[in-house]
């Protein structure tokens, strides 16, 4: 009966919208979602919902007339509805909120996790683990699945990768266990300030059962803080009460099943794929959190060696005249830039795009001495050039200015150009892409179609 309950705005007909209106409109309560933008996607996402008796209002962005709730997914508090919503008194809860409030009593634990970068590495490095260790577990939140749509399902254990901008809409997330893989800043623009953006990185922490920690990242231990029980880990030796890496061994110190034992070998160096330091960091993240549901170590080696790379993230497109050409169209921050950056030796680098506020500096001086040459596009290719300048000055840069996307082309023969056998062409932007591209994967496709023109070619 609908009648009494209080009428919830959805905004906008995205994935997750969509799922939050089918969600309440099966629990019978009234819904209306506001969107802007009226494709053949969203039409097809009203149709459906309309049936169900969803409201649907396209055009302004503007709050119905009596709504005492908002649902969004991760909308910036400054976009003119939230806005609006939070002027007017109206709760704003995000849909991973709305999730956790409407889980049933016996729902799976949740294991989450945040960070700037490696999240969708490690909630799929999770899963994988997870599954080798015989639990009905699923990969959902910013992954691409709706928490909303996975609550309710008959799940062992949600492995559950929040952003920043879902963190920021929720206030009660009880995780079983979470986990901060890193800070560093990224969305500045979104969240107004690095303070904001920690801010709302810290809220995964404040109900969660085990506070799982990057103790090689200052900021990501500064927040999990004093916390008895804390688990970090570290690329270094652990510590008691850490995991880490120990010569070729992952080993465990925090999760040790035999009490005479102070360290259990969890598995190898060689079992982490695509091999980079930082994905040694996001399997000892994942083993981590999977160890506090009692996985055995075995799980842990049978899940990595079983996981697959999502593509556009350090993927080997090909190579041509002993060259190697490797997307990393998803490094969208500078952070994600240099783990690509420090796991080649001679790199000749793909850059640009929006770079929403962070700054290059750090990453071009770190970079540097292993930049053979650079190739640069999008709009804020100019930052980058004056890093160069700064602290790379003796190799070539070649600037493109062109907007259009079929512009990767030119930009991949001029990095051929530049590159000698042994180098690695990398494409790792260090910015986002949509100055020119609709997402980071056309980005990538771009970049790997323009590749496999090259090499027909020669
Ligand atoms: P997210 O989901 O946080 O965006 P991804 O796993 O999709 O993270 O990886 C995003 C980018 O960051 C990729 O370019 C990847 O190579 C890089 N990356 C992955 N893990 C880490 C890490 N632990 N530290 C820094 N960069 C990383």
């Amino acid at each position: 009966d609908a009648q009494g309950m209080s009428l919830t705005c959805v905004a906008g007909l995205g994935v997750s919208g969509t799922a939050v209106a089918r969600v309440l409109a099966a629990r019978g309560e009234p819904v209306v979602v506001v969107e802007a933008e009226e494709g053949e996607r969203q039409r097809v996402a009203a149709a459906e919902l309309a049936r169900r008796g969803v409201e649907i209002r396209f055009g302004p962005m503007e709050l119905p007339e009596g709504v005492g709730r908002l649902v969004t997914t991760g909308w910036a508090p400054h976009h003119p509805l939230i806005a609006a919503a939070l002027e007017a008194g109206v709760e704003v809860v995000g849909e991973v909120e709305l999730a956790w409030r409407l889980r049933p009593a016996q729902a799976a634990p949740w294991l989450a996790l945040t960070g700037t970068n490696g999240k969708t590495t490690v909630v799929r490095m999770l899963t994988s683990i997870l599954l080798a260790a015989g639990r009905q577990a699923a990969a959902v939140g910013n992954v691409g699945v709706p928490v909303i749509e996975a609550v309710g399902e008959p799940y062992d254990v949600l492995a559950v990768e929040l952003s920043s901008f879902q963190l920021h809409w929720s206030s009660t997330l009880a995780p079983h266990a979470a986990a901060i893989l890193n800070v560093a800043p990224d969305h500045l623009d979104w969240h107004g300030s690095m303070e904001a953006y920690t801010a709302a990185k810290a809220r995964i922490f404040e109900r969660a059962g085990t506070v799982v920690y990057n103790a090689d990242d200052p900021e990501a231990a500064r927040l999990a803080g004093p916390r008895p029980g804390a688990v970090g880990f570290t690329l270094l030796v652990p510590r008691p009460g850490q995991l880490g890496v120990v010569e070729d061994l992952l080993v465990d110190r925090a999760f040790v099943d035999d009490p005479v034992e102070e360290a259990e070998e969890l598995a190898t160096l060689g079992d982490v794929h695509p091999f980079a330091p930082h994905n040694v960091a996001n399997a000892l993240a994942a083993a981590a959190l999977a160890r506090t549901v009692g996985v055995p170590a075995a799980a842990v080696r049978q899940g990595l060696r079983d996981f697959v790379p999502d593509p556009h993230r350090m993927s080997l497109v090909d190579r041509v005249g002993e060259v190697d050409y490797v997307d990393d169209s998803k490094a969208t921050n500078p952070h994600a830039a240099a783990a690509a950056l420090s796991a080649y030796p001679s790199i000749v680098w793909i850059a640009g795009g929006q770079l929403k506020g962070a700054d290059v500096d750090e990453l071009v001086r770190r970079a540097a001495p292993r930049l053979r040459g650079a190739v640069l596009l999008g709009v804020d290719r100019g930052r980058i050039a004056e890093a160069l300048a700064r602290h790379a000055a003796n190799i070539p840069v070649v600037d493109i200015s062109g907007q259009d996307t079929g512009v990767m082309n030119h930009v991949v023969s001029e990095a051929a150009r530049l590159a000698s056998p042994g180098d690695t062409v990398l494409l790792s932007p260090a910015g986002a892409s949509l100055d020119m591209f609709a997402n980071y994967p056309a980005r990538g496709e771009a970049f790997a179609r323009a590749v496999r023109e090259l090499k027909a070619a020669t």
